[in-house]
């Protein structure tokens, strides 16, 4: 029997509308294999190149491994398309997943991302601003080639659906054939599977669309479990060494946006990225680490005082986070943001997003600069009270139209890559445009720690400065970041971190700077910055632990 029958018109629709144009019957078992041989053949180029590269052919036995796992991915595709080929729902369902699998095949190739949970996190949680600093031409062709065009034949297809008992006897068929299909492949070559699922997790998540799919069931699952926020540090306050300060405390925290730690000169890079930063009085560590390879994952985690090996989405959403500790201790805390959000960690305290503001000197059309966080800052820290913690939330090196971070007399670095399409630059291009990016943030902490420099005939100022985690720029043949943490690259974890302080609020602290300059090649990462930032700003409680505080042993 044919794969599907062509009909001359005129035929009848699934919508009873009599048309003149051609059109294909088949059966919904027969529609949901071929929609599965399409997926693999036509949407998984970045899954089988990475599985070539991982377990290269070089035998019979690793070509058959190959084969086999082609053809359990077709079989895995079948299975979960089955539960979406269904009277009434399947064509529209399945164009909305060419459309997407269509883009997810792009960013696949273009990057060499995968997709996982938090992927769609992130996609979910990204801006408008974000979202077109992706959009190019290639991706339009993609979503053209791969998405539109099969959605369109997709509505040209006649599916035939029998009635409930044979639908529900077809589907069992099918799915025993799938069940038996994937026993039948993987029996052989159990080892080689073993290794496989143990090994190549970040392969299995390369598979278009079962990758996407199962990402979002995940997401939309967590999501959808209503969260209790239980309170933690119920006992901080301020300790005794708080009545040592003799002015309150104005404490900035930046947290900054995919700076990767390797590009930066006051770590030694070659070019001039951070002339500034360089010429103030800061306590650089070279030797720090993220806790995740995404800001979904990485800004939660550091506001927790769950550590990387203990964190996880939900326990980090389901109780209260640094910046709850410090405002019940008496702290005002406010978060000024010109990223896309504080992913839920200050929740409770005060926010303010100034992406948005079209402040000529600091915005362009598209978006604003990072001194806009800087904007009428004064006014802001007049209306809190007492001791006060801002956070600033810039948008830093955020990729890949890096070209866009930063304002054209910042354009130090040259040839610059100027598209979205990272691929069609060359390597000296894109570090050009993202050490430009570096340039920018180096400019906007300069501006941060004059400005605090001002506010100390008023305030005891202090600046922590640390990105939420690093980027990879084309080494290994990876861009942007979001690889999972046990396979991510270095250049993805290693951030930047310093401290600034003011002479007073030194000095108040007890803080011996000497003690601290010895430690600057130390092994630090995120989950350090809870417990130092506690430490710094005199907060009490049981949660605090002295060994994870970096100042902890250099305070008199
Ligand atoms: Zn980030």
């Amino acid at each position: 029997m044919a794969f599907f029958s062509r009909k001359s018109s005129p035929v009848i629709l699934d919508n009873n509308v009599n048309t003149h144009f051609w059109s294909w019957q088949m059966s919904s078992t027969k529609f949901t294999l071929l929609c599965s041989v399409l997926f693999v053949v036509l949407y998984n180029t970045a899954f089988f190149k990475a599985l070539h590269t991982a377990l290269p052919i070089e035998n019979a036995k690793s070509a058959l491994f190959f084969f086999s796992v082609s053809l359990l991915v077709g079989a895995v595709t079948a299975l979960v398309l089955s539960f979406i080929v269904l009277p009434k729902i399947s064509k529209p369902v399945m164009a909305f997943i060419f459309i997407a699998a269509a883009g997810v095949s792009y960013f696949m190739n273009a990057y060499g991302i995968v997709i996982h949970q938090t992927m769609i996190q992130n996609t979910i949680e990204t801006d408008t601003n974000e979202a077109s600093g992706l959009f190019n031409s290639t991706l339009a062709l993609y979503i053209f080639l791969l998405g539109i065009i099969p959605s369109v034949l997709l509505f040209k297809v006649k599916l035939n659906f029998s009635n409930f008992k044979n639908e529900a006897w077809n589907k069992l068929k099918l799915w025993g054939a799938i069940l038996l299909a994937i026993v039948i492949l993987i029996a052989p070559l159990t080892a080689e599977y073993a290794s496989f699922f143990r090994n190549h997790k970040n392969i299995r998540q390369m598979a278009n669309p079962v990758n996407f799919i199962y990402a979002s069931i995940s997401y939309i699952s967590a999501s959808n479990k209503s969260i209790t926020v239980k309170p933690i540090g119920e006992d901080a306050k301020l300790n005794e060494q708080a009545k040592a300060q003799t002015k309150p405390i104005l404490f900035v925290l930046v947290v900054g946006e995919t700076a990767r730690a390797d590009h930066f000169s006051i770590n030694g890079y070659s070019k001039p990225t951070t002339p500034l930063i360089a010429q103030q009085n800061i306590i650089n560590y070279r030797n720090v680490y993220s806790c995740g390879t995404e800001t979904a994952v990485s800004v939660p985690c550091m506001f927790s005082n769950l550590t990387r090996e203990k964190y996880s989405d939900k326990k980090a959403k389901s109780q209260e986070g640094l910046l709850d500790l410090l405002k019940r201790s008496g702290y005002s805390v406010l978060w000024l943001d010109n990223n896309s959000s504080c992913k839920g960690t200050c929740d409770r305290v005060s926010y303010e997003s100034l992406k948005n503001l079209k402040i000529p000197t600091l915005c362009n059309d598209r978006e604003c600069f990072d001194n806009i966080l800087l904007h009428d800052i004064d006014k802001k820290v007049n209306a809190m009270n007492g001791n006060k913690v801002i956070v600033l939330h810039p948008k830093g090196s955020h990729g890949p139209d890096y070209y866009n971070r930063y304002p054209s007399e910042m354009e130090i670095f040259k040839p610059v890559c100027k598209v979205n399409t990272l691929q069609d630059c060359t390597s000296e291009e894109i570090n050009n445009a993202f050490d430009n990016t570096i340039r920018m943030t180096d400019q906007f902490l300069n501006n941060t720690i004059e400005w605090l420099k001002e506010k100390n005939s008023t305030y005891n100022t202090a600046l922590i400065y640390l990105s939420d985690h690093g980027e990879s720029l084309g080494e290994k043949n990876l861009y942007l970041h979001g690889m999972p943490y046990l396979f991510a690259p270095i250049e993805q974890k290693h951030v930047p971190f310093f401290f600034w302080f003011s002479p007073t609020f030194e000095k108040d602290s007890g803080i011996n700077r000497q003690c601290l300059a010895g430690q600057t090649n130390t092994e630090y990462s995120h989950d350090n910055l809870f417990h130092t930032t506690l430490g710094l700003l005199n907060v009490t409680t049981s949660l605090y632990n002295v060994e994870l505080d970096m100042v902890g042993k250099c305070r008199q």
